[in-house]
Formats: structure tokens, C-alpha cells, sequence
């Protein structure tokens, strides 16, 4: 997609600081971190988001996932590690070619905050088997 941010930067038109590169997938440093370490893992092939992503191209890049975050892990000893997909802008997705953000976690202070209410007491047992039935109804179309 020509006007594309990380198409550009996988084809090399726009610089990165790359971490890891294959035939389907290309993994950089974000340019805005979070935290020391944020990376994202991108496919080769220009896809929109989650909704549009075809199996081979998700086979292939969630495959390559372990391998980021191990590095990660194995680089700078986090915490732990969050991985984050925005899929839409209301979600928070700013730049539309997939991507997934790996943060690793040092602290308290290190200004993501994954916290939300649960809200378990709507949710009894029969509307949670609406629900899946709702889901399930859709799984192929
Ligand atoms: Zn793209």
C-alpha cells in the first residue's frame, strides 16, 4: 500500500532499527516506546488489522512471536510482557497495517496501566452461553 507507514518501512523507504526479519514478517523497534525494549512485529504483506488477516498470514507471523518475546526476555530480564493489538481506532489503532506491540514491564511506574472492571455479576452462566452461541453462530462467515 503505497501510502503506508510500515509497508515503507518494510520495503526500506523509511529507516527502522530492525530486530528481526523473514520472508513474512518484519519485527522494529517502535519509534515511540514505552518502555525499554517495545517492539513491534509486523506482516510483510500489507493487512489492515486482525478482522482482515488472512490464516497464512497470521500462522506465520504468531509463529515468530515466541521468538520476539524470548529475546526480549532474554535481553532485559523484564517483569513481564504485554502484547497488544489495536484493531480499529476506536480500539487505539493509529496506523493501519497490523501490528503487534510487545512491551516488556519493569515497574508500576512504567506508564501502561492493563487494568479494567470486570463485569462478572452481568454475565451469569446463562448469558455467557448466549453469548459463545452468538460467536460460534458467526465463527465461518
Ligand atoms: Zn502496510
Amino acid at each position: 500500500m503505497n501510502d503506508c507507514i510500515f509497508c515503507k518501512i518494510v520495503d526500506g523507504t523509511i529507516p527502522s532499527t530492525k530486530v528481526y526479519e523473514d520472508e513474512n514478517v518484519y519485527a522494529f523497534m517502535d519509534v515511540s516506546p514505552l518502555t525499554k525494549g517495545h517492539t513491534l512485529l509486523v506482516p510483510k504483506t500489507h493487512v489492515k488489522d486482525l478482522f482482515e488477516m488472512p490464516e497464512e498470514v497470521a500462522a506465520n507471523l504468531y509463529a515468530v512471536a515466541p521468538k520476539i518475546a524470548n529475546a526480549i526476555k532474554s535481553a532485559f530480564n523484564p517483569a513481564g510482557l504485554n502484547t497488544i493489538n489495536n484493531n480499529g481506532a476506536f480500539a487505539g489503532q493509529t496506523v493501519f497495517h497490523y501490528h503487534l506491540h510487545f512491551i516488556p514491564r519493569y515497574d508500576e511506574t512504567d506508564g501502561l496501566k492493563v487494568k479494567w472492571e470486570t463485569k462478572q455479576s452481568e454475565f451469569t452462566p446463562d448469558v455467557l452461553g448466549q453469548v459463545a452461541a452468538q460467536i460460534k453462530e458467526n465463527l465461518n462467515s
